[in-house]
């Protein structure tokens, strides 16, 4: 029971890494409140976790659910992926990757840490990507450019922070088996090829579970990683190594 006693507000929980992430926190024995706009896909969360609808987008809704829920853990990971390179992306496609991936978490941060100090700390984890300052990723510039910024501001939120004993990393995963990696896949045109070509950028040969990226937040949740703060924490098969 490695988050017993926590309490712990998750975004973008109906599939993929939120999904998994919200399963090993209730696991480890966190009160956890899993949240996603498409509140119908939070079903079948195990016993216990309370769920609601949250878009990320709206500010207003999510100052609401840190007020109620006061936590603890924030686990930052709604994110949308735009793909294509500078000369595709439009200037909304370059807001709503800035708006979505990175003003969210500033946001939901924002209005969660001054209850994280009045209740003598916190901890938050913010999924960026191996995409991003790590490494150049074809076809993902604004999707990188915005991952980068959350490293940016993970760093920002634990210098500022650490003396009120609150702690803020980010997870930098490589390709991740997730439903959206689907759709990207089949958007390419050549599922098969493409999926090919995404197993073999990991020299590990394969793509990681969600269940991985998951237990890389539980550690970073827990007071087993009470030194740890304002780190990109790579988990990516090795291809940021290559
Ligand atoms: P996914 O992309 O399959 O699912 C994303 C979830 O986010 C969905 O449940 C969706 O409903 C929710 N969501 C979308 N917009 C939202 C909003 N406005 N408010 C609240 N929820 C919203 O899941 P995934 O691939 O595990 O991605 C989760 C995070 O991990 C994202 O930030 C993504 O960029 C990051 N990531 C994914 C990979 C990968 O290969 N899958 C790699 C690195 C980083």
């Amino acid at each position: 029971m490695r988050l017993k006693g926590k309490r712990a507000l998750l975004t973008a929980c109906a599939q993929g890494i939120g999904r998994a992430t919200a399963i090993a926190f209730a696991r480890e024995g966190a009160t956890v409140f899993a949240t996603d706009v498409n509140e119908a896909g939070l079903a079948g969360l195990p016993d216990g976790v309370e769920t609601f609808g949250l878009d990320v987008l709206d500010g207003g809704a999510v100052e609401a659910a840190i007020d109620r829920v006061k936590p603890d853990v924030l686990f930052n990971c709604a994110g949308v992926v735009h793909a294509g390179t500078l000369l595709d992306a439009s200037d909304e496609d370059f807001d709503l990757a800035f708006t979505l991936n990175v003003k969210s978490m500033f946001r939901a941060t924002r209005a969660a840490v001054p209850g994280m100090i009045e209740r003598g700390g916190g901890t938050i984890v913010n999924i960026a990507s191996a995409a991003s300052s790590i490494i150049g990723v074809p076809n993902r510039c604004v999707y990188s450019a915005s991952k980068a910024a959350i490293i940016g501001l993970t760093k920002s939120i634990a210098v500022d922070f650490v003396k009120e004993n609150i702690r803020c990393n980010a997870i930098c995963p490589g390709t991740v088996d997730s439903p959206s990696l689907h759709e990207r896949l089949r958007a390419t045109g050549d599922y098969d090829a493409a999926l090919t070509a995404f197993i073999a950028r990991q020299p590990m040969g394969r793509i990681a579970s969600p269940d991985e990226i998951a237990m890389m937040a539980v550690y970073l949740a827990s007071d087993e990683s009470a030194f740890v703060t304002g780190q990109a924490c790579i988990i990516d098969g090795g291809w940021s190594v290559a």
